[in-house]
Parts: structure tokens; sequence; C-alpha cells
């Protein structure tokens, strides 16, 4: 049986796996608290810290992003948050914040939009908060926040800690964690980092350390303290998830041999930019639109307008068809836009053969 060929799949999440990440899944178990799993560890923790443009410990949870989210929450947050929502993510945020029993103000901005610096700079100013959350690439939008502008204004206000969700930015478009000094900030396994869905990653800040210590609502399985202590000695906290550390092993090799993460930026901006020329030519005249506007827009995930008088899903249905697989809108966009996932190991080339489909499936 000859394997369909690579590149077709091009949900935002969970993204494509690429074969190569496929077969090492299949490698026999190993003892979780023996040295083989130390030296798996021990042999990701460099690509990992690159990854992040951090000098920090990168935590591996085996649980999904939103496990990560509930312990930015948990170990981050004392009493009261300002939770920026400019979709759908940012709002599951802040309502895993209400659920773990914080207070919570939510900065709404409307859908394709992000919260500006001047807005942010403005509530934090009026509002006594000690945290703030901001999902970085909404992927329900496909918006991109100004996080190094963001940054920037957060820290001017001392103790407010900033809980970043990276999930669909991170090993797709720059996140400097120390250059930003990001308290929290997390990603998991199925979107840019292509890998199957199971993991989520994350590295915290001394700040977010010292705070957690002083929380008593930590919990315990995704207690940050005990995840730093166990990965400190090079390991899991509980039995982990060993096939997909054999595919997070395997791809930071991959990232390494194709250049580092900053290559693997440079081709997430080429794929974002085929989208963007594409809707101002052919795209544009058939009707399709981008949501957010110029210098907002997600390079990992792409979220278009579909033009007048015609369905989202009607689309996407058609495009199965051709052999495609493009996202739906989300939420309340479900039919007036689509969403291309451009993210993990896709190529402009083959985004450009979306986007020839996208024409003839629209005309
Ligand atoms: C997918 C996604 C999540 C949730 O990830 P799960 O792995 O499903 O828990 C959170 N935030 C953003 C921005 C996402 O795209």
């Amino acid at each position: 049986m000859t394997e369909p060929p690579f590149g077709r799949f091009l949900l935002p999440g969970p993204t494509e796996v690429h074969p190569d990440i496929l077969r090492v899944m299949t490698h026999q178990m190993i003892p979780h608290r023996g040295s083989e799993m130390v030296s798996l560890v021990e042999s990701m923790e460099v690509p990992l810290r690159r990854l992040f443009h951090t000098e920090r410990r990168v935590l591996i949870g085996s649980c999904s992003a939103t496990g990560f989210m509930e312990m930015a929450v948990r170990c981050g947050i004392r009493q009261r948050v300002l939770a920026l929502v400019s979709g759908s993510f940012g709002d599951r945020f802040a309502g895993i914040a209400e659920a773990c029993g914080h207070e919570v103000v939510r900065l709404n901005v409307p859908l394709g939009e992000t919260v500006e610096p001047d807005m942010l700079h403005d509530a934090l100013r009026r509002m006594d908060v000690d945290a703030v959350s901001l999902v970085h690439s909404e992927t329900s939008t496909g918006a991109l926040a100004p996080l190094p502008e963001l940054a920037a204004v957060v820290r001017e206000f001392g103790e407010v800690l900033l809980l970043v969700d990276a999930v669909t930015s991170l090993a797709g478009s720059p996140v400097e964690t120390d250059v930003l000094d990001l308290d929290f900030v997390f990603t998991g396994s199925q979107k840019a980092l292509a890998l199957p869905p199971g993991l989520a990653l994350g590295v915290a800040s001394e700040r977010m350390l010292a705070r957690a210590k002083t929380l008593p609502g930590r919990g315990a399985y995704l207690d940050l303290l005990a995840y730093d202590e166990a990965f400190a000695a090079r390991q899991p906290t509980n039995t982990p998830a060993v096939s997909l550390f054999y595919a997070l092993a395997e791809q930071c090799r991959r990232i390494e041999l194709e250049g580092g993460v900053g290559a693997r930026w440079t081709r997430h901006d080429a794929m974002r930019r085929a989208v963007e020329e594409w809707v101002e030519g052919p795209g544009g005249a058939l009707g399709y639109r981008f949501l957010p506007r110029v210098g907002r827009r997600s390079w990992t995930v792409s979220c278009l307008r579909v033009p007048e008088g015609r369905s989202g899903r009607e689309i996407v249905r058609a495009a199965r068809k051709e052999g495609w697989t493009l996202g739906t809108g989300y939420g309340p966009l479900k039919d007036s836009t689509i969403r291309i996932g451009h993210m993990g190991d896709h190529t402009p080339a083959r985004v450009a053969e979306a986007l020839a489909m996208l024409e003839t499936v629209t005309t």
C-alpha cells in the first residue's frame, strides 16, 4: 500500500503528522523511572530550550494543552486575573479561571481583532489584578496578538504575571520567552509541533515559581512545582505518554535538521504570505477576505471570510471531495469563515496547491 501524499490535511489542529514521526511511535515501552527515560528527556532538553527561546527548563506533560492552561491558572493567579478575550480560546482561559474560583475581569474585543497595548495599559491602570491571561495566536479567528508590546506593558506593572497560551504560535512564529520575560508560556503537541495530540509543553519564570509556592490551591496532578522538581531530575511526573515522548524526541531532531526554529518561523511566514497574496489576487476576486487586519494575522492559521452568499461548511465539504481537509469556522464564525491550518510540517508549495483547489471548488 502506498501512503497518500503528505500535505493535504490542513486542519488548524490536530495537524498532519509526518510518516517519520508515526514510525518512531511503534517502539516498545521503557520503564518510566529508569535510565532510558532520563536519557530520552535529557536528549530533548537543548532542542526544547531553543524552541522556546529560553535558558529555563521546559516541562512536558501528558495532557492536552488545556491541562497546562489550568496549570497556569492554578499556579499563577492569586486572586483576580485580567483575561484578554479575542475569541473562543481566550474565553476558555477565562472560564477555567472562573471554574478554579478566581475573580475574572474580561477584556473583550470583536472577533478578528486583538487587544492592543494602549487598551491593556488602560485596563491595568484602572484595575487591581495579579495576572493577565493572553492567547497569542487565537486559533478561532486567526488573529495574532502583538505579544512583545503587550508583554512590555505587563512588565510595567510589577507583580502582575503574564500567562501566555502560545498553542498555535510556538514553533510556527516568534515566541521569545526570555527576551519578553514571559511568566508562563505553554503549547500542545498537535498544533505547530505537528505531533499527535496528548502532550503539553511549558516554561515558567522564576517569578511564576515563587508565586506558585504561595498558592494553596495548586492541586496535585497539575502542580507546577511538582513538574519543576521532576524535570530537574529529568523525570516525568507520572507515567508519561511514552510513545508521544518518542515522537517529540524525533521532532526535536527533525527541527534541528531543518535549521532550527528560526527556519521553521521563516517557512511559516512564507505560508502565511502565500495566503495573503492569494487573497490580494485570485482569492479576493472570488470574494475571499481575511478576518484579521494586516499585521495581526497568525502565521499558522488563516481565517478567511467566504464569498457573499456562500457557506463555509459547503466549501470545506467540496474541498474534502477533492481530497483536502480544511477547517470550518469556529463558534459564531462557523459558516461565514473557513480556516486553513498551515502549520507544522506543511510547505508553501502545498498551501499554493490548496489555494488553487479552493478556486476550483468556489467557481
Ligand atoms: C487547540 C488550542 C487549545 C487547546 O488545546 P487542547 O490540546 O485541545 O487542549 C488552546 N489554545 C489554543 C489557541 C488552541 O489552538
